[in-house]
């Protein structure tokens, strides 16, 4: 397999270690260090929770993610920034590092909420509300799919599925499905925002981030690292579990696997071995480099797998056991099958598979050559 040639060093590859034992209770915050504060809210999804940062100014805090559009998410920032250190000052900017729902449900409710500005120092503040910052990408994808609410699937997704292999009762099942719970999740994306992109340096408080943008898990996810060392990587690296990479039915073809392992490689240069990673599930830790190697063999192993059980021809879905080698809940279903899609479109892309279109309106999928002819 053309695997990518990471050009690494050796001696950045430190252990993983975790910086705590445990996170704060929702509504608590905790201070890395002076200016630095993590908070964590709950979420009502198979994903407990969202990790978000505070960064502190002389005017007052920027929030980077947001949490999703949830009575205990709301609950959770209003505790905190109505009681103990974070009550001091208002929130003036909040950062959203990609447009998923638990990174930005609460961008427009933040936005317009005085009771979290925390008695604004200036009436041009008050008048002003906080200032939402993210990429063009974010903020375009997010208010995109706040106007696409629909009731039922669309055609093009009806498509997607059946080409990955669904058929009989799951088919007409998925005919019924609601297609996505994004608005619900979501309030109202600000309308104006203030854009960030690669290379920007927001000169925050005593710390200036650089921005640096990952793609692969949502387009143009923005990633802030620190002059002190610390990056702050929403989930474009996390600690304990692999981003999800799901191909949308809208761009059924995307490669995001060589987007994702581009990122993770760019990654893994930049950190030092003391770089503390503040990603936006788990634990804050370091070893950001060897993270990332983790990361990229991961993904090769799981292509790997694949590339094995292609030597007979099968669907998108009768290769879901093979790569993720466990049982799968049904509510894994729909993800994991965006994730093999892919899988197979960057093998397709490599010419290391073909395809076939079936009868059915499935793809066939399988491998151009026998592997020991490599
Ligand atoms: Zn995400």
């Amino acid at each position: 397999m053309n695997a990518i040639e990471s050009t690494i060093q050796p001696d950045k590859l430190e252990l993983i270690r975790p910086l705590y034992d445990s996170a704060p209770n929702p509504g608590e915050s905790l201070e890395i260090a002076p200016g630095l504060w993590w908070l964590r809210l709950p979420l009502s999804s198979t994903l407990d929770h969202i990790n978000v940062y505070v960064l502190e100014s002389k005017d007052g805090w920027t929030l980077v993610d947001t949490g999703s559009n949830t009575p205990i998410c709301r609950a959770a920032l209003e505790t905190a920034f109505s009681q103990g250190a974070l009550a001091r000052l208002p929130l003036t900017h909040i950062i959203g590092t990609h447009y998923h729902p638990d990174h930005i449900g609460l961008a427009g409710w933040l936005v317009d909420s005085p009771s979290l500005r925390n008695a604004p120092r200036t009436e041009r503040l008050r008048q002003r509300g906080a200032i939402f910052q993210t990429t063009r990408t974010c903020w375009l994808q997010a208010r995109l799919l706040q106007m696409d609410d629909h009731d039922l699937p669309r055609d093009e997704e009806l498509k997607f599925v059946q080409a990955a292999g669904m058929k009989g009762m799951e088919l007409a099942a998925f005919h019924r499905r609601a297609p996505s719970d994004f608005s619900s999740l979501v309030t109202p994306i600000p309308a104006t925002y203030q854009r960030i992109q690669q290379g920007d340096v927001l000169s925050i408080g005593q710390r200036n981030w650089t921005i640096h943008i990952g793609n692969g898990h949502a387009a143009e996810h923005a990633t802030l690292w620190s002059d002190d060392g610390f990056v702050i990587t929403g989930d474009q690296i996390l600690p304990g579990m692999s981003s999800n990479l799901s191909v949308h039915p809208s761009e059924p073809e995307a490669d995001l696997v060589s987007e994702w392992l581009e990122s993770c490689d760019r990654f893994a240069k930049l950190a030092t071995s003391e770089t503390v990673c503040l990603p936006g599930h788990n634990i804050p830790f370091r070893g950001v480099a060897t993270r990332c190697q983790q990361l990229i063999a991961n993904q090769e192993a799981a292509l790997n797998r694949l590339l094995e059980h292609l030597a007979r021809p099968h669907t998108a879905i009768d290769c879901l056991a093979a790569v993720y080698r466990r049982q799968l809940q049904s509510y894994e279903r729909n993800t994991t099958i965006a994730e093999i899609y892919g899988f197979l479109n960057h093998l397709y892309l490599r010419g290391e598979i073909r395809r076939e279109l079936a009868g059915d309106m499935s793809y066939l999928w399988y491998r151009t050559k026998s592997r020991n002819c490599e």
